[in-house]
């Protein structure tokens, strides 16, 4: 049978993404849904034809633990709830997907991730451009040294952001621009190198007379130094718009704009002086189908996901450090 996964929080990412994306599945299937709106719940349960012993309130929500029909509970809350609900989702001995980033602070993850040890449960962070094909042929070509071994990646996350957003709240969010898209930049300068840096060097600047920022910050660019040399240069914004990464190399460059949008990845690769679009062919299946797929497949066989929690707490870890290396205006090491 298909993997069944519980949607918690049934809001703009869970409706829009994720759920419509099920159809696209060949190992999970939607069975349940976790909502605080009973309206959001009729809703929905109607148009995925769930039924009501399958829709659950957050008063509820402990009672998935009797619902086998419920394999994985995807966490899909403002960030600072990722932890709880998690970690109830385990003790509930569910497999858990949790959306980035992985929580607020390393601390919850470490405790995220020692709930589902201790319940032998999977736990898999929702990062979905591992499952975008462009993404994982950047990947490939990055370290297999294409343009020649990687020197400096750029990478690029942000947008203007609405006034109107837990995004911008930081007990709900744990952060501004960093925790929400420049996540995306730092996570790509990981996935591109497949190192984990051990330095870090951040510049906030943020218009504290701007309603937006009271609690959380707008633009914070950091540099990370990886142990083989190579630097990444990024950007976090939540002023301006950005979706992009470029790895060089020392025979050219890969270009990828947009780079983690939902759709419509672009890349370019300038090698040995010539400069061309690279293009695949259409796969059929979208990245959140690929993602999805991805952890009922490991449930399946046993396997640990390709983005288990230790990647959310690397991010979590690192994020940490970039905030300190600006709030104290020196570079920082990583795990010092
Ligand atoms: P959203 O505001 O659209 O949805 C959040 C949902 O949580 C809403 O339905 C809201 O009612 C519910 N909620 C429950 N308790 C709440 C509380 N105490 N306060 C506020 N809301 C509460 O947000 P979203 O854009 O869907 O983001 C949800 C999560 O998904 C975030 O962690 C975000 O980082 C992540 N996300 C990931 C991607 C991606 O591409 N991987 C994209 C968007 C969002």
């Amino acid at each position: 049978r298909k993997i069944g996964y519980a949607i918690v929080g049934l809001g703009s990412y869970a409706t829009r993404q994720i759920m419509p994306n099920f159809a696209g599945c060949d190992h999970a299937r939607l069975v349940a849904l976790v909502s605080g709106t009973p309206a959001k719940l009729d809703q929905y349960g109607a148009d995925y034809g769930i039924p009501k012993t399958h829709r659950y309130s957050y008063a509820q929500f402990d009672r998935i633990r009797d619902n086998p029909d419920i394999d994985v509970v995807y966490v899909v809350l403002p960030n600072s709830l990722h932890a709880e609900y998690s970690i109830r989702a385990a003790q509930a001995g569910k497999h858990v997907m949790c959306e980035k980033p992985m929580a607020v602070s390393v601390a919850e993850c470490q405790a995220m991730i020692a709930a589902c040890k201790k319940a032998g449960t999977k736990l898999m962070i929702g990062y979905r451009s591992r499952f975008e094909p462009y993404n994982r042929l950047a990947i490939d070509l990055a370290r297999s040294a294409h343009v020649g071994p990687t020197q400096i990646i750029t990478a690029d996350h942000g947008f203007p952001i609405r006034p109107d957003q837990w995004r911008l709240d930081r007990p709900l969010s744990g952060g501004g621009s960093m925790m929400d898209i420049g996540i995306y930049s730092l996570n790509a300068a990981r996935y591109l190198t497949g190192e984990e840096p051990v330095a870090v060097s951040a510049v906030e600047s943020t218009d504290k007379s701007d309603p937006r920022f009271r609690t959380v910050e707008d633009k914070i660019n950091f540099l990370l130094r990886f142990p083989s040399g190579i630097v990444a240069n990024c950007v976090s914004s939540y002023s301006s718009s950005h979706n992009g990464y470029r790895v060089s190399g020392t025979q050219g460059w890969i270009d990828m704009e947009p780079a983690t949008s939902y759709s419509g990845q672009m890349m370019t690769i300038r090698k040995d002086g010539v400069t061309a679009p690279r293009t695949l062919p259409a796969t059929g299946k979208t990245q959140f189908a690929g993602q999805l797929d991805h952890m009922a497949e490991c449930i399946i066989s046993g396997a640990t996901p390709i983005v288990a929690g230790e990647e959310g707490l690397a991010d979590l870890r690192i994020i940490e450090a970039i905030y300190r290396s600006a709030a104290e205006g020196r570079g920082v090491r990583i795990g010092a």
